[in-house]
């Protein structure tokens, strides 16, 4: 700001000298009132956007003052960024942690308990407050309904609880949901254990999130903004409000959350009775569009496939009341957790060499477990997390949750990460054209002395299937050299593997669309490389599809459909499968093959093709799929598992 009034200064004296130049000697006078009128009109035109009202009486009657009277310390390094402001960066010689820029002041005005927001006061200039379409007549204070067991309400915990320091990491985030992340944290954790919260901006460069959000958060108690003139990403950013933090407990939040009644408690109770206890609250559904809110079923945990994504899983209704909220062992927790500081940063916080998003929540998983903690789900902690319509910021490249995923397989996985590499091509192309260097994470794993992955599938997440991908069963070698040159010029997309090709219609076996999973028909699709045709034929005869490789197939009637799989070492006959040199899937019980029948709509009307033999296609809808018929030569029936490259290295 002061640098900007200095600017004006500067602009009236240019003003002056440019008018007097070339002036005649003989207008002196002239000149001296034409250099004065030059300086106060600058100064009226300036000084809305430049000058410091809260230091100098109005000028004029006219102009509204500004309701709220920006503090020079926040000012200085906020406005600075501020492009309108002249785009002076001051903040490249500042340190990432360096930036706080809204401590608490003395006299706080926290707004009125459910008001509708009225964000005028503090807004910027309009239409820049919501970049994600969201109307600023949503209210700031969230009320979801009760969606807790009512076995939780009668629940009483510890006086003494912990300190808590709720970390909220943003980019780019609307002023709405933000603001309700924010006042939901406020209205419902008990002052005495909530330390402080710390609203962790990364890099953003919505102009809601710069001067109307540091003079909003300066008013409220307990909140402090840190701002990252670099952009971190989730990892850096997190780690930046945990290096900062006070409080006992670390509570990571999305930026766009809704905490239930009593959310906080449980948590925090968990931890106290055991320091390395990582634990998360069930996450509810919040409609990014309509912000309806949705309960979760009680019962869940968190899990990850063979391509390292992360997926919540609904396990069985508990049938009594008092198990049905009893904390549930969860392999692998999400982004929001409650874990001890100190065991935090025992356990070496997150990542460092993870880059913007994603994975992390499954490094951490696995570290935890493995180096000496554990995690839950617990039921009675409630917090929504609103499902984007649109997201608020994408990530330049594709590619950085690859590398991300890379780390996890060459810290984690052991001999396992084969598995990963076999069902993630885009990974095991950039594993062999890049260098990933993990040495440091290796280390910490040996200081720690970490149990090894084996151990996590045998004692965590025993019912992860483990592929066996046999040859022939799971996909045959077949990388060639030009497409690995093309993958690598990024000249095509990569080559896919481990799907089930038809050599009569020139497709791959594919969940029907439409269809829940595990109730599925299976259908055909044209073969992709994105790796969801992920199918592969185990030695109890089971045919697995899908990463999880939890689902089998099955049959209903002649149809063949998807199946839960039966726990290891409980084979089903119904679910077993012979594959012939010929290209044959012979169902065991009924001996008949599998054929593949594919229809395709013209004018409105079922278009068999390459259907079934002689049958004309414009008078008779025959549905797609695949089916059970007595064997034949047909090539319809010929099917082979087919895999393009053998990550196994040499
Ligand atoms: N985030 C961030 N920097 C980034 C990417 C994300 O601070 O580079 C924040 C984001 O604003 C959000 C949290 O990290 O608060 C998690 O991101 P997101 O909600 O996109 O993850 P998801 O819910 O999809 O797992
Ligand atoms: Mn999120």
């Amino acid at each position: 700001m002061r640098s900007s009034a200095g600017g004006s200064w500067w602009f009236a004296r240019r003003t002056m000298t440019l008018r007097c130049r070339h002036a005649p000697h003989r207008w002196p006078l002239l000149c001296f009132w034409l250099a004065l009128f030059a300086v106060a009109v600058t100064v009226l035109v300036t000084e809305p956007f430049f000058g410091d009202l809260s230091r100098r009486a109005p000028v004029s009657c006219h102009r509204a003052p500004r309701p709220l009277a920006p503090r020079a310390d926040l000012e200085v390094l906020v406005d600075s960024r501020d492009p309108a402001a002249g785009g002076v960066s001051a903040l490249g010689f500042l340190q990432d942690d360096q930036l706080l820029v809204a401590p608490p002041t003395p006299e706080k005005v926290v707004p009125a308990e459910g008001r509708r927001v009225a964000v005028a006061e503090s807004r910027g200039p309009a239409g820049v407050l919501e970049k994600r379409g969201f109307g600023d007549q949503v209210s700031l204070h969230p009320r979801p309904a009760e969606t807790r067991h009512p076995e939780c309400l009668s629940q009483r915990y510890n006086a003494s609880l912990p300190t808590a320091t709720v970390v909220v990491c943003f980019h780019d985030e609307a002023w709405s949901t933000l603001l309700r992340t924010v006042h939901s944290v406020l209205d419902t954790a008990p002052p005495q254990h909530l330390r402080e919260l710390l609203l962790v901006d990364d890099c953003s460069k919505h102009g809601h999130l710069k001067t109307p959000l540091s003079e909003y958060v300066s008013r409220l108690q307990v909140v402090r903004l840190l701002r990252s003139g670099r952009r971190l990403g989730v990892v850096g950013c997190r780690m930046l409000g945990a290096a900062r933090a006070l409080g006992n407990v670390l509570i990571f939040l999305d930026s766009h959350c809704e905490c239930q009644q009593g959310w906080l408690e449980p948590l925090l109770e968990r931890i106290a009775g055991d320091r390395s206890r990582v634990v998360s609250p069930v996450l509810d559904i919040v409609d990014g569009r309509t912000f309806q809110y949705s309960a979760t079923q009680d019962s869940i945990r968190g899990v990850f496939d063979w391509k390292l994504d992360f997926h919540w899983e609904t396990l069985p209704k508990q049938k009594d009341a008092v198990t049905s909220v009893e904390p549930i062992r969860s392999p692998a927790l999400g982004g929001v957790l409650a874990i001890d500081r100190q065991f935090f940063q025992k356990i070496g916080a997150y990542d460092p060499g993870m880059v913007l998003w994603g994975v992390e929540n499954i490094e951490l998983s696995i570290r935890v477990w493995l180096c000496g903690g554990s995690m839950e789900v617990i039921p009675c902690s409630r917090v929504g997390h609103l499902h984007h319509p649109h997201l608020s910021y994408t990530l330049p490249d594709d590619d950085i949750v690859e590398r991300n995923k890379i780390r996890v397989a060459e810290t984690w996985l052991d001999a396992y990460k084969n598995i990963f590499y076999k069902r993630d091509t885009v990974a095991y192309f950039i594993w062999q054209s890049e260098s990933s260097n993990c040495t440091e994470r290796l280390n910490l794993q040996k200081t720690l002395g970490c149990k090894n992955f084996q151990w996590y599938l045998s004692s965590v997440h025993q019912d992860l299937y483990i592929p066996q991908d046999r040859q022939g069963f799971s996909g045959e070698a077949r990388l060639t050299f030009t497409q690995y040159f093309y993958r690598i010029e990024g000249l095509s997309p990569a080559p896919s593997f481990n799907r089930l090709y038809n050599v009569g219609t020139g497709c791959c076996a594919d969940h029907k669309k439409g269809w829940a999973p595990g109730d599925g028909a299976m259908d055909l699709s044209p073969c992709s490389g994105n790796g969801n045709q992920h199918c592969e034929m185990n030695s109890q005869k089971e045919v697995r599809w899908g990463a999880m490789g939890q689902l089998c197939f099955d049959v209903r009637g002649e149809r063949v459909v998807l199946s839960q799989c039966p726990p290891k070492q409980h084979t089903v006959a119904r679910l077993q499968w012979n594959m012939l040199k010929n290209g044959h899937i012979v169902h065991l019980l009924s001996e008949k093959c599998i054929e593949a029948v594919k229809t395709e709509k013209t004018h409105g009307a079922a278009t068999v093709v390459q259907g079934n033999v002689g049958k004309q296609a414009s008078d008779i809808w025959v549905e797609g799929g695949l089916f059970l018929r007595p064997c034949s030569s047909d090539p319809r029936q010929q099917w082979h598992f087919e895999q393009v490259v053998n990550p196994r290295r040499s």
